[in-house]
C-alpha cells in the first residue's frame, strides 16, 4: 500500500462512518476541522514560506464577524437588497469576510512581510492584538458581549443544522483545500514559494518575485483563516471576540509546529492531537487533582516542550519515516513534456553579453571596487581571479542585481541593468551560483534544479492547484532532467541535495543555473570541494557550453583549473583590475606576480 492510498482510505472510512459516529465525537471532528484549516494556511505560511505569525487567529475572527454582522444587522440586510433571514447573507457573509481579510492581509502584509528576522512575528503580534481588541470594542459588533442569532447555513434546500452536517461541509473544504495546497506545493509555483525560505538572493536569482510571493502566501493563509471562521460562526451561531484571542493564534502555530510545520497533513495531526489532548486534559486533571483551575494550560505547556523536545520537526515526518518500511514509495511519473518551454535567442558567437564599465562600490571608507572594467563575450570563459579580499564576490554581486554599484554601468546584451533587482538580470539570460552553496537541501536534486526554470513557466496559482499546470510542469522537469544529466547527477535525480557531498552540491547549482537557458553564466569558484575527476569533468562541461556559444565568468582559486580553461584572465587586487590577457600571458605579467605571490611564480603556474 502506498502513503496515497493509506490517505485515500482513511478519508473515505472517516466519510463512510460520518453518519454513525458518536455526537461528541463528530463535534470533536468538527473542532479539529476549523482548526486544521487555519494550521494548513500556516503550514505554508510559517513551514514552507518562512514567515512566522502568531496573528492567524485574527483572520479567523474577521470571517466569523463579516458573517455575523451580514446575517445579524438589518441595514446589512438592507444594503445588500436582501430581505433579513434570507437565505443568502451567510454566502454574501463569506464573500465579505475574504474580500476583507484578503485586503487586510494585503495590507498587513506590505507592512509586516518586508520585516525580517524576529520583527515579523513580533509585526504579527502587534496587529493580532489590535484586532482582537478592535472587535470587543465596536458597538456594531456586539461590543464584548458578541453577536448571537446567526442562522444555519443553507446549501440549496438543504440546511446545515446539527453539528454533523455542517461538519460533514467543514471536512470536505477541508480535504479539498490539502488537495489544493498539495498540488500548488507540487508545482513550479510551489517550488518558488519553498524557496522563499532560503533567503531573498536566491530566490531572486531565480527569477522569483520574493515580495510579491511573500505576500500571495499571506494573503492565502489569512484567506483560509477566514474561511475557518466564517464555518465556525454558523456552527456556534454566536460570535464574541474570546476565541479571536493571540493565546488562540499561538495555539494555532503549535498545531502547525507540533504536528510538522513543513507538511499539510502535519496540520491535520496537530490539530487532532491539540484539540483532543486540551479537551482530555480539562476532563481528567480536575479529577485527578482534586481541585478546578486552569491546570490543563500548564500541562499543556509541558506537553508541547516534551513533544518539541524529541520531534524538533513535528510528528508527521516521524510518523512518515516509521511508516516508510510499511508503505510502498510513490513512483513519480511523469508524462513526457509536449509543449515548448520559451526559448530565449542567444547572442551570436562573439558579441559582447555583460560589460560592465567604471563599476564602483565603497563599504564606508574602503573601497571594495574601483572602476572595474569589464567584458565578456558569447562563447568566452572568463576567469576573475585575485587574492582573497580583492573583491571578486563584490564584482559578482555588483553585475548580478544583488547589489548596487555606486558609480557606473553594467549592460546585459545591450540593456542598462544599473538599479533592477536580481530577477531582471535572470530574465535577461544571466544564470549563476553561489560560493556558499544555496539549495533546498531537505528537496530532491530534481526539484532543486527545476526551479532554476521558474521565469520559463508561466503557470499561476490557480491552475497549479486545480493540475492545469501538467503539461508546462512536464517540460519544466524534462529540462530539469536534461541538465541534470548534463551535470553528471542521474544518479542523484531523487535524493535530497542536502545528502550530496559539496563537490556535487555545486553541480546541482550549476544544472539548477542552465535550466533559466541563460546567455552568460555566473559562477562562484565552482571547483571548490571537488575532487581531482570531478574537476576534469567540470572543465570539460564548462569548456563544452562556451563551445555552445554560452559566456561564462567565473571566481576559482584552483589556478591549475583556470588556467587549463579560461579563454582570458582578469586580475584584482584591492578593488582594482591589475592585469587582463590570456593565461600565458597573466601568468607573465610582474604585477600579478607580484600581487598574487609575493614575486613567487611557482604556484600560478598550471
Ligand atoms: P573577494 O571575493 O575577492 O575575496 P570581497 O568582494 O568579498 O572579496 O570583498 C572585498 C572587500 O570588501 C573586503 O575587504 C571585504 O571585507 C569588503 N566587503 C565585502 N562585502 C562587504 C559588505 N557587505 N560590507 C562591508 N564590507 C564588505
Ligand atoms: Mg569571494
Amino acid at each position: 500500500m502506498s502513503q496515497r492510498q493509506l490517505i485515500l482510505g482513511a478519508v473515505v472510512l472517516l466519510l463512510g462512518s460520518w453518519g454513525f459516529l458518536p455526537e461528541f465525537t463528530v463535534t470533536m471532528l468538527n473542532y479539529v476541522g476549523l482548526y486544521a484549516l487555519v494550521a494548513v494556511g500556516l503550514v505554508m505560511l510559517t513551514g514552507i514560506g518562512g514567515m512566522t505569525s502568531f496573528g492567524q487567529a485574527a483572520f479567523v475572527g474577521l470571517g466569523a464577524y463579516a458573517t455575523a454582522w451580514f446575517c445579524t444587522d438589518p441595514g446589512a440586510a438592507a444594503w445588500l437588497g436582501l430581505a433579513p433571514g434570507s437565505a443568502w447573507l451567510p454566502w454574501e457573509g463569506l464573500l465579505a469576510g475574504l474580500v476583507l481579510s484578503a485586503t487586510l492581509a494585503w495590507m498587513l502584509g506590505s507592512v509586516t512581510v518586508r520585516l525580517s528576522g524576529h520583527y515579523l512575528p513580533l509585526g504579527t503580534i502587534a496587529w493580532g492584538l489590535s484586532l482582537y481588541f478592535l472587535f470587543g470594542n465596536l458597538d456594531f459588533l456586539g461590543g464584548h458581549t458578541g453577536m448571537a442569532g446567526l442562522p444555519a447555513l443553507t446549501l440549496g434546500s438543504l440546511t446545515l443544522k446539527s453539528v454533523r452536517e455542517l461538519g460533514l461541509l467543514t471536512w470536505t473544504v477541508l480535504l479539498l483545500t490539502v488537495w489544493a495546497l498539495h498540488n500548488l506545493l507540487d508545482s513550479r509555483e510551489g517550488r518558488a514559494i519553498r524557496a522563499l525560505k532560503s533567503g531573498r538572493v536566491m530566490a531572486e536569482s531565480m527569477g522569483v518575485d520574493t515580495a510579491h510571493y511573500r505576500i500571495k502566501v499571506f494573503v492565502l493563509a489569512a484567506l483560509l483563516a477566514s474561511l475557518s471562521g466564517w464555518l465556525y460562526a454558523h456552527l456556534q451561531r454566536f460570535v464574541n471576540p474570546t476565541p479571536f484571542n493571540l493565546n488562540v493564534g499561538i495555539e494555532y502555530l503549535f498545531m502547525a509546529v507540533v504536528g510538522g510545520a513543513g507538511h499539510l497533513w502535519g496540520a491535520v495531526l496537530g490539530a487532532a492531537l491539540i484539540t483532543l489532548m486540551k479537551q482530555y486534559l480539562q476532563d481528567i486533571l480536575p479529577s485527578l487533582l482534586g481541585a478546578s483551575g486552569n491546570f490543563e494550560v500548564v500541562v499543556f505547556g509541558l506537553l508541547m516542550l516534551l513533544v518539541l523536545q524529541h520531534f524538533p520537526d513535528g510528528l508527521w515526518p516521524s510518523l512518515v519515516l516509521r511508516t516508510s518500511r510499511l508503505l510502498k514509495a510513490r513512483s513519480v511519473a511523469h508524462e513526457p513534456g509536449l509543449r515548448r518551454l520559451a526559448e530565449r535567442k542567444l547572442p551570436s558567437r562573439g558579441s559582447a553579453v555583460l560589460c560592465a564599465s567604471g563599476v564602483t562600490r565603497r563599504f564606508g571608507g574602503l573601497l571594495a571596487n574601483a572602476k572595474v572594467n569589464l567584458e565578456i563575450h558569447a562563447g568566452e570563459l572568463h576567469a576573475l581571479i585575485g587574492p582573497n579580499g580583492a573583491g571578486k564576490s563584490t564584482f559578482f554581486n555588483l553585475i548580478s542585481g544583488v547589489d548596487e554599484p555606486d558609480a557606473g554601468v553594467v549592460t546585459l546584451l545591450g540593456k542598462d541593468m544599473v538599479g533592477q533587482p536580481a530577477r531582471a538580470f535572470a530574465r535577461s539570460g544571466l544564470s549563476r551560483t553561489f560560493q556558499h552553496v544555496r539549495l533546498l537541501a531537505t528537496r530532491s536534486v530534481i526539484d532543486n534544479v527545476a526551479l532554476g526554470a521558474h521565469q520559463r513557466g508561466a503557470s499561476g496559482w490557480i491552475a497549479s492547484m486545480l493540475r492545469l499546470d501538467r503539461a508546462e510542469e512536464a517540460c519544466l522537469r524534462e529540462e530539469a532532467g536534461r541538465q541534470i544529466s548534463r551535470c553528471g547527477l542521474e544518479a542523484q535525480v531523487h535524493r535530497p541535495a542536502g545528502s550530496l557531498p559539496l563537490g556535487q552540491q555545486r553541480l546541482v547549482e550549476i544544472a539548477r543555473a542552465l535550466c533559466g537557458q541563460p546567455c552568460i553564466l555566473l559562477l562562484d569558484e565552482p571547483a571548490a570541494g571537488l575532487r581531482h575527476q570531478e574537476k576534469l569533468a567540470l572543465a570539460s562541461l564548462l569548456k563544452q557550453l562556451s563551445q555552445e556559444g554560452l559566456a561564462i565568468l567565473l571566481v576559482e582559486h584552483d589556478m591549475e583549473f583556470v588556467m587549463n580553461i579560461a579563454d582570458c584572465i582578469t586580475v584584482m587586487e584591492f578593488g582594482k583590475v591589475i592585469a587582463q590577457g590570456s593565461p600565458t600571458q597573466v601568468q607573465a605579467n610582474p604585477l600579478v606576480l607580484e600581487a598574487y605571490l609575493g614575486g613567487a611564480d611557482w604556484e600560478l603556474r598550471p
